[in-house]
């Protein structure tokens, strides 16, 4: 297991559709512990596998980090059903310091293969119904700030230009 480093906005390999895995062996299950031992030490309660860098359809819940809870993980994760409406003020670790009410769907089923390769159902409403659909979204590029007013997208973007400078990081900005 390894803590990795998570990808900040607007880092543009969390633009990318992530790949199915195809086959779950070592080195999905290892990319799994890996995300959840980030996740942990950031703390956040997800992380999805773009987020590192790698682009399969990938990601890990736990509506308890840090301490832990439930540990929930997800491999190729597709949606049976998505009902109601929620709002939820969001954080994301690709964007720190920054967190938005974004309004999503309130209950949500999502079926997925565990590390064994077995597949499960899920049920969620709540943060639980929130989280999947966020982690979701990164599996497809789809950001936080795509679900914000275009004022806020302004805000966001100069915020993160901000921590960029801070960190000394070199990303490719993100057009448009
Ligand atoms: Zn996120």
């Amino acid at each position: 297991m390894a803590i990795r480093k998570v990808l900040v906005y607007p880092d543009k390999r969390l633009r990318e559709k992530a790949q199915p895995v195809e086959r779950i062996d070592d080195s999905v299950r290892r990319l799994l512990d890996d995300l959840a031992e980030t996740m942990y030490a950031e703390p956040g309660v997800g992380l999805a596998a773009p987020q590192l860098g790698v682009s399969l359809r990938v990601f890990v819940i736990d509506l308890k980090s840090p301490e832990g809870g439930e540990l929930l993980e997800f491999v190729n994760p597709r949606f049976l059903s998505r009902e109601g409406e929620i709002t939820w003020k969001e954080g994301c670790l690709s964007f720190p310091g920054i967190s938005e009410e974004i309004t999503r769907h309130g209950r949500v089923s999502v079926e997925a293969l565990d590390r064994n390769g077995k597949t499960f159902t899920i049920d969620g409403e709540e943060l639980l119904a929130v989280a999947m659909q966020h982690e979701y979204d990164h599996l497809d590029g789809r950001l936080l700030i795509d679900h914000v007013s275009f004022l806020k997208k302004r805000m966001i973007r100069r915020e993160m230009a901000k921590l960029a400078v801070e960190r000394g990081a070199t990303t490719d900005a993100e057009a448009g």
